[in-house]
């Protein structure tokens, strides 16, 4: 697996977030904050690198989000699904628990790949600023004054990716290419649909997995 580092990577055509994507990405989010748009941002970079367009199957795109649970990283990767359209539903998106702002997408067709990381230096200087101390408070993000929150989201989708990111591209990245299945049987015992590879046969019939 070779790789490529951030001062040697080429980008053919830079996206840009629409005033547009940004709404409809805050709209599904919940709220307004600054870890939203930075997965949307490193989701068009990792694309834009790969040359490829917003996953719409299941198949074309595989992301891998570094996150974990119950932290402020946890926005990122609903950025990321939004930007990139791998999502949980088409389960092109897989959640790591490493507890970081970092986002591996794999184009299945060439198995080339980026993994974009957020810049340790940029990420303490937000977490300096009020947005985060009000946040330790505890007081949740659609509370915040947009004074507050704003000018961060702002920063976020405008700043070169340059200063906001790290990145390494890869060549024959690994995938696993998992087939659809389209069939289902009834569990015997609660008498529910179990899509059939997730059936289980005991004494010739077939069971959900809690029975
Ligand atoms: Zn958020
Ligand atoms: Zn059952």
């Amino acid at each position: 697996m070779s790789v490529v580092n951030s001062q040697n990577i080429r980008i053919e055509h830079l996206t840009h977030i629409s005033e547009e994507e940004l709404k409809t990405a805050q709209e599904f989010h919940g709220h307004k904050c600054p870890a939203m748009p930075q997965g949307l941002r490193a989701g068009h970079l990792a694309m834009d690198i790969l040359g490829v367009s917003r996953a719409r199957g299941g198949g074309e795109l595989q992301a891998i989000v570094e996150i974990g649970d119950h932290h402020f990283s946890g926005c990122f990767a609903d950025g990321v699904q939004s930007g990139t359209g791998c999502t949980f539903g088409k389960g092109n998106i897989t959640k790591k628990p490493l507890g970081k702002f970092a986002l591996t997408l794999i184009d299945t067709a060439t198995q080339r790949a980026v993994r974009v990381t957020a810049k340790y230096e940029r990420m303490k200087l937000c977490l300096d600023m009020p947005f985060f101390t009000l946040r330790k408070e505890g007081i949740p993000p659609f509370k915040l004054d947009a004074a507050v929150v704003d000018p961060l989201i702002d920063d976020v989708v405008h700043r070169e990716w340059q200063e906001m990111f790290d990145v390494r591209e890869f060549q024959q990245y690994p995938v696993d290419k998992p087939g659809e299945a389209f069939d289902a049987v009834e569990c015997a015992g609660c008498k529910e649909m179990v899509v059939t590879p997730y059936a289980k046969d005991f004494m010739g019939q077939e069971y959900c997995q809690i029975c």
